[in-house]
């Protein structure tokens, strides 16, 4: 049953490991639904040592030059560059996204790295006025230490590069556990990790399910900040156990983001954009199109066009490049959408389009699911609160703006949201009255490198990207340097000599 792609062990101080409790977990194909390669399941001791030697090797790290660790990081983007096809033709087999959008996610991973080598030359502190002649002060940035990164398997190279870009060029060492359904990215990452030259113990990779390897990791003494990227529950959980040693956390939870239409937008813009953002990954992004709102005026023509677009869309094979809609990554991914598509029927939505498991299914066994658009919705309904990663999506007319952004507040979750319009008064205020951490006009996603990725309420605390990201990897440290040969206050004893 198990097929090498590339090196299937885990990477832990520089070495490759295989799980020391001799447990392995398949990793599927979603296009076939068959499994196609093994990966260990770490025990809690390998946890244990991933982070010891990520403490090792910290200091040496933290200490070298940060020209010398850009060095390193520019390789690293060579190297993914060079293996980008071999890479993005995994990423769609453990993960079934389209070649064309894997082919994207690994430029990304690359960028990652170029990108933030830039910051070689730039994180800097402040030379503050000291209260006292012949003091000087200041505040440095140094590394948080040792990061634990935790990731989900929607972007499984891209997010590896997110986590662990950032915490090379401040000097932190990391321990990084992909999703248990999508290692074999990461695995492969690992392997060009080594051979860019990064010292053992600086990145490794560990392998295992979220509730064993995960929770060993977060409830580490020794692990300084998890940056976690997945579900509201699952960075629930994990602050929770980081508090009990007070460890920060970062956390990129999930989306329901509102995608506005007002009647002036170019309608053919918002139909295109509001396809691609619901569609793109089979609609498992956290950025997605996840509620359609569309003022009252322009509500017929806009669905019309939504489903007419829709209808055509390409399901089949994630490795030809026509292909726009993969299939969903698991069985219990399909299931959940499956559910809240009933759920909303029962509720009164009508599905204007039903999709769902096709007739023909481009394979037997493979997740497929066909796309589906549902209006009679009400913002109450579970379809307009739940997050729900896959491909369907409820559309609501509304009658004013403030109307909108009314139903757009009306969420626990804030990360992105859209909006498509000419008025530029109404930009305007939509950027301060809509309450989400990010705010796209007139275009979709995805975020910038020098953006900073962060969701309000329950999508998250913390945030991705740019230098905002990066400061999460950094703490600052006082320095206060008295050169005048004298005390600043007076010293015990007080009175006397
Ligand atoms: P998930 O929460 O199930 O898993 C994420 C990671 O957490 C996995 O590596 C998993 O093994 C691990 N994990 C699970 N239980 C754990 C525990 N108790 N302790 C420590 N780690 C544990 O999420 P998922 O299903 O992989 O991903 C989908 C979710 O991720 C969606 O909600 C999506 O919106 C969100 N997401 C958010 C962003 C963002 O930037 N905000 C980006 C991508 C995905």
């Amino acid at each position: 049953m198990s097929e090498s792609v590339g090196d299937n062990r885990m990477y832990i101080n520089g070495r490759w490991h295989d799980g020391a409790g001799g447990e392995k977990q398949p990793v599927g194909n979603p296009a076939t639904g068959e499994p196609f390669a093994e990966v260990p399941e770490a025990t809690s001791e390998q946890v244990g040592e991933a982070i010891a030697a990520a403490r090792r090797a910290q200091p040496d790290w933290g200490g070298r030059a940060p020209l010398e660790r850009a060095a390193i990081m520019r390789r690293i983007a060579q190297l993914v560059r060079r293996d980008g096809d071999a890479l993005a033709k995994i990423v769609v087999r453990e993960q079934g996204k389209p070649i064309l959008e894997a082919e994207g996610e690994v430029g990304g991973a690359a960028e990652f790295f170029d990108y933030y080598a830039e910051f070689a030359r730039r994180i800097q502190g402040e030379i503050l006025p000291s209260d006292f002649a012949q003091e000087q002060i200041w505040v440095q940035r140094v590394p948080i230490g040792v990061v634990a990164g935790i990731i989900p398997w929607n972007y499984p190279a891209a997010l590896v590069s997110r986590k662990v870009a950032p915490a090379m060029i401040a000097g932190d060492t990391i321990v990084l556990k992909p999703h248990e359904m999508t290692p074999l990215s990461a695995l492969f990452m690992a392997r060009l990790f080594d051979e860019a030259g990064v010292p053992p113990g600086v990145v490794n990779v560990v392998t295992g399910r979220g509730e064993t390897v995960g929770e060993a990791i977060t409830r580490s003494q020794d692990v300084d900040l998890v940056s976690m990227t997945g579900s509201v529950p699952t960075g629930k959980r994990i602050m929770e156990v980081a508090s009990r040693h007070l460890t920060q956390v970062s956390l990129e939870l999930g989306g329901k983001a509102p995608f506005i239409v007002m009647a002036d937008a170019d309608l053919d813009l918002a139909v295109r954009s509001a396809v691609t953002s619901r569609f793109m990954n089979c609609g498992q992004v956290c950025i997605c199109n996840e509620r359609t709102l569309v003022q009252e005026d322009v509500f017929d023509a806009f669905v019309d066009r939504f489903v007419e677009l829709s209808k055509g869309l390409r399901v089949g094979d994630p490795l030809r490049r026509e292909t726009d809609i993969g299939p969903k990554v698991s069985r219990e991914e399909l299931e959940k959408v499956e559910a809240l598509v009933d759920g909303a029927i029962r509720d009164g939505a009508t599905p204007v389009l039903r999709g769902g498991r096709p007739a023909n299914p481009p394979t037997p066994k493979g997740y497929w699911m066909t796309p589906t658009v549902l209006t009679g919705i009400d913002p109450e309904m579970d379809i307009m609160q739940k997050e729900i990663f896959g491909p369907v999506v409820p559309v609501i007319p509304f009658k004013t703006f403030e109307q909108a952004v009314d139903i757009t507040n009306a969420s626990r979750f804030g990360l992105s949201a859209y909006l498509f319009t000419n008025d530029f008064g109404r930009i305007m205020k939509a950027v301060t009255d809509i309450n989400f951490g990010e705010v796209y006009v007139n275009r979709v996603g995805p975020e910038s490198l020098q953006g900073f990725h962060v969701g309000y309420r329950e999508s998250g605390v913390g945030g991705d990207d740019g230098l905002h990201g990066l400061e999460i990897y950094l703490r600052k440290k006082t320095v206060y340097v008295n050169y005048s040969g004298a005390p600043t206050v007076p010293l015990m004893p007080y009175s006397g000599s």
